[in-house]
């Protein structure tokens, strides 16, 4: 099964989606009004091979990719659904209290427009994020999109239109004048959106320039993507699949490494044959695949499902990178869970697994000060306490140095753990 056309559906030809006809009328109405706040697109290979219409509404890669009512509070769901019924209402009145809401859905989390855009001559780069010493993230701005968005996804922002809340290089490409001078950098992130929605050319013109001299500093080129699950087709029967497969093999041939972020989120996004010919056809290039994927409530809180899944990915030849918590953006809410409860899970899936597996760190939340890990619970003193550390931080000496947090069962995101032992601050605050 080689499809090579690839059809979108949005919230104006979701008609058109067959399946779309079978779903209850409280279905369809949270769908519209959530997906006039939220980003909503999905294709006729995920709706056709990898939802079973048959689970509705609990399969989990319909809960990926179609809006539930609970992923917006009950006041912002009943504000938008009130506006879209309200015929007195103007398109501005309309784009008013979508703008309202989405700001109140905190849209970039973690200082990401204040504290992580670099400078170049004195002017902000534009599509650039650069936080941790060795990586800069950078966001082409032809691969703000992805071939199905993500419910979840943290990064919203980039799919709604709104340039202010946008991340993309320029026409210049000012960033390779950045990554240039800064020796200090020996990764370079693309991601998006997904990179791989470029075409082949496209990607060239990101890809190539940094396999120049001037760029020896830069020794990792990754590419964050969910084309494996979302468009395999994209590596085995597009128009210029050879083109981008030979792309990768060039960088890899450079003597620098390309590695591909593959994010997966569960195995049922495995199971078809050219998922496993797309990575086949990756791995053939010399490129190493690595799999990340927050935990989600409603989607993948079950430990047995992860460890199926890093050993099905480990047997593919892939390695289980990161196992994130949800960020405490848009409709997190709906997806998160007490860290207690994930540092259960992942604990749970890790103990089934092989050495080859428990690569995979975390569980990681991408905070202000870095990526804070749960390393797991005690009891010191007397007082129950989480111990963290930060797997990566903008100040490099903090990297690794445990530190506890006061247990708080009910906590789903770092900001709302307090030091343990009456401590006023985190070491790395003071
Ligand atoms: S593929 Fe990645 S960037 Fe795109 S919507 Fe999903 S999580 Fe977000």
């Amino acid at each position: 099964m080689n499809q090579t056309t690839l059809k979108l559906y949005t919230l104006r030809n979701i008609e058109q989606l067959p399946q779309y006809q079978q779903l209850e009328p409280e279905a369809k109405e949270a769908l519209r009004v959530v997906a006039h706040i939220l980003p909503f697109r999905v294709n006729n290979y995920v709706a056709e091979n990898l939802i079973d219409w048959n689970n509705i509404p609990n399969d989990p890669i319909y809960q990926l990719t179609f809006m539930q009512k609970g992923m917006l509070d009950e006041s912002h769901y009943n504000l938008m659904k009130t506006a879209l019924s309200d015929s007195g209402q103007t398109e501005g009145d309309l784009a008013a209290t979508i703008f309202k809401i989405r700001n109140e859905l905190n849209p970039h989390p973690a200082g990401q427009l204040s504290s992580n855009v670099p400078s170049f001559e004195d002017r902000p780069v534009p599509g650039v994020q650069h936080k941790y010493k060795q990586t800069a993230l950078v966001f082409p701005s032809a691969g703000q999109q992805c071939h199905s968005y993500c419910t979840f996804c943290f990064r919203w922002p980039q799919f709604i239109g709104e340039n202010d809340l946008k991340f993309a290089t320029d026409q210049q490409m000012t960033y390779l004048k950045y990554l240039k001078e800064h020796e200090e950098l020996t990764d370079v992130l693309f991601t998006g959106g997904d990179p791989m929605v470029m075409n082949s050319k496209l990607l060239q013109k990101y890809l190539e320039p940094l396999l120049s001299p001037e760029y020896n500093h830069i020794q990792n080129i990754r590419i964050g993507s969910k084309s494996l699950s979302y468009w395999p087709q994209r590596f085995v029967s597009d128009k210029d699949s050879q083109e981008v497969l030979d792309l990768f093999k060039r960088v890899n041939d450079s003597g620098k490494q390309l590695a591909f972020m593959a994010h997966i989120n569960h195995i049922n996004e495995m199971q078809t044959d050219i998922f496993q010919e797309a990575i086949h056809n990756i791995r053939q290039t010399g490129t190493q695949i690595r799999t990340q994927a927050p935990l989600l409530r409603h989607i993948n809180d079950d430990s047995a499902m992860w460890a199926k899944m890093w050993k099905e990915q480990v047997r593919l030849g892939m390695i289980p990178y990161y196992f994130f918590i949800e960020r405490d953006t848009g409709p997190k809410n709906y997806f998160s869970l007490p860290l207690a409860k994930t540092w259960e899970i992942y604990k749970n899936a890790l103990q089934e697994v092989s050495g080859l597996a428990r690569t995979v760190r975390g569980p990681s939340m991408s905070a202000h000060p870095g990526k804070v890990a749960i390393e797991g619970m005690n009891v010191i003193n007397g007082e129950k306490v989480f111990v963290l550390t930060l797997l990566q931080a903008r100040n490099p000496d903090h990297i690794k140095k445990p530190f506890l947090a006061k247990y708080d069962e009910n906590a789903v995101w770092f900001d709302e753990l307090v030091p343990a032992f009456g401590e006023s601050k985190f070491f790395f605050e003071k």
